[in-house]
């Protein structure tokens, strides 16, 4: 490999967003310097910036992605909890009104997840990622305002990155190159990365999508007045038959984020009264009830490109050697299944193992770290895709035999889910990606599945929770 003038190994991250920030820790130990380039100029405080427009929306972190985040830095869950991310346990701190009724209150602590805005989450993982590089041996530069704008090289191996500053004069602002034996894409969802093969010489990788036509729309509250703040979050997904969505959950500073949601025909609006009067028309009104005692505090900002989408940089051939792809720049998903960060975290994760695994940067590590890197994404686009299949162009009809079957299964599996521990169990360990969906196919969950007699859930949202 490559050595550089000053004789150490280098490696450039282009993005210094949450799966940036997790590639430097991965990367940690492994090269003698990072540069990371972020378009943005990181804010003062802990804030809204323009390079992570989903930002505004609702977040929430699944146990599986609190795993990954912990094991790479250790302690960023409780420095979370400290900044003031809420911990709501599933299904205890966070009910579902399912098509067939709410879900019955299980105390089960397998699974907390984390509510918390995304500029502090962001933050948090960023100076900690920052501080943990400062201890190790390899040197860390962060170029804010600087744009990533190709890569150079040739279609067989990557050998850095063509970067633009953003700072002020406009006019000239020339191009120039940062060498890199390792270059890292985790530049989000707007990833220029096949263009950018393009300009190499090579054929964009294959792509995927399936797109159930989903936008967002979301609000803070500040819960008071008649209604005090409501003893638990609330998720109403839409269904086919009432396609329209509603996830109210507490953040940070006593505040409370409304995300609205509806599929092709039924896009909630980002104009204030109406995002009210849309929140009537979800599958239950209790959030609406809700709203009654509760303070706007934030403008209605609204979302659209949900598709799940992702790049086979893993395939043979598909990744020229010292160029690595991760997390929303690999693979994005539907956010109602709340998985993008949770991905991004254990892809980092699996690089870092990799990387251990291989003893560092060697020929051939990019492409086994690449296909790492998308085992770790498999179980959740399963998942999402899986579930967003009915809403997809085709709806049902496209599907083979097989696919069918298997929507007809989690459609039982998650009526069953709701009133049944031990399904619900196995459901959230799937959805919370820390068991392989394999999990939902176990003898004894797809017995009580398939033989027990369905049941309606619960007519109200449970005020009691159920003990063991
Ligand atoms: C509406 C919505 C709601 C979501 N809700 C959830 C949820 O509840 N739970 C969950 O786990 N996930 C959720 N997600 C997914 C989550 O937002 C992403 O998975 C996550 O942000 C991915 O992190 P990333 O670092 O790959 O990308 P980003 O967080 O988007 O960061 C990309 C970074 O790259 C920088 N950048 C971009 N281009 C360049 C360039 N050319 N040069 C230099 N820098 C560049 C940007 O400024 C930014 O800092 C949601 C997504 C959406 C759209």
């Amino acid at each position: 490999m490559a050595e550089h003038t000053d004789g150490g190994r280098t490696a450039v991250v282009i993005g210094g967003g949450l799966a940036g920030m997790l590639a430097v820790t991965a990367l940690c130990g492994h090269v003698d310097a990072i540069t990371v380039v972020e378009r943005d100029r990181y804010p003062a405080g802990q804030v809204f910036r323009k390079g992570v427009p989903q930002a505004r929306h609702l977040h929430v972190l699944l146990s599986g992605g609190q795993r990954a985040l912990d094991r790479l830095l250790p302690g960023t869950v409780d420095a979370l909890t400290a900044a003031g991310a809420r911990s709501l346990y599933l299904p205890r701190d966070l009910v579902t009104r399912t098509p067939t009724g709410w879900q019955r209150r299980f105390d089960d602590r397998r699974h907390p997840t984390l509510s918390v805005t995304r500029p502090v989450l962001d933050a948090v993982v960023r100076e900690r990622a920052l501080r943990a590089a400062a201890g190790s041996p390899t040197r860390v530069e962060v170029l804010e305002a600087t744009e990533a704008v190709g890569l150079t090289g040739d279609a067989r191996r990557v050998t850095g990155v063509k970067v633009r500053s953003r700072n002020g004069g406009g006019g000239g602002r020339p191009e120039r190159a940062l060498p890199a034996d390792l270059v890292v894409d985790a530049s989000g969802r707007g990833s220029r990365a096949p263009r950018w093969y393009a300009a190499l010489g090579r054929e964009a990788p294959q792509e995927e999508s399936v797109d159930s036509g989903l936008a967002y729309a979301t609000r803070m509250y500040r819960p008071g007045g008649p209604a005090a703040a409501p003893e638990i979050g609330v998720n109403i997904p839409g269904w086919p038959e009432c396609p329209r969505g509603a996830v109210y959950v507490p953040v940070e500073d006593g505040n409370w984020l409304l995300t609205l949601s509806g599929v092709r025909g039924h896009h909630p609006p980002t104009d204030h009264a109406e995002f009210t009067a849309f929140s009537a028309t979800v599958g239950d009104p209790y959030v609406h009830e809700l709203l009654a005692g509760a303070e706007p505090v934030s403008p209605v900002h609204g979302f659209r490109d949900t598709r799940n989408r992702r790049r086979h940089f893993e395939r043979p051939g598909a990744a020229p050697e010292g160029f690595l792809v991760l997390g929303d720049a690999n693979c994005t998903f539907n956010p109602v299944y709340g998985q993008g960060m949770s991905v991004a975290a254990l892809g980092a994760l699996a690089l870092r193992d990799t990387l251990a695994d291989s003893g560092g940067l060697r020929p051939g590590t990019t492409a086994r770290a690449q296909r790492a890197v998308a085992r770790a994404a498999e179980p959740a686009w399963l998942a999402a895709v899986g579930a967003d299949r009915p809403y997809t162009d085709g709806g049902d009809g496209r599907a083979g035999l097989g696919e069918r079957l298997t929507t007809w299964y989690i459609g039982r599996l998650s009526a069953r889910a709701a009133i049944d521990r031990v399904v619900g169990g196995a459901f959230r360990d799937v959805f919370c990606l820390t068991a392989p969906p394999s999990r939902l196919m176990a003898p004894r969950i797809l017995l009580r599945t398939v033989l027990l007699p369905r049941r309606p859930g619960l007519p109200r949202p449970p005020a009691a929770v159920e003990r063991a």
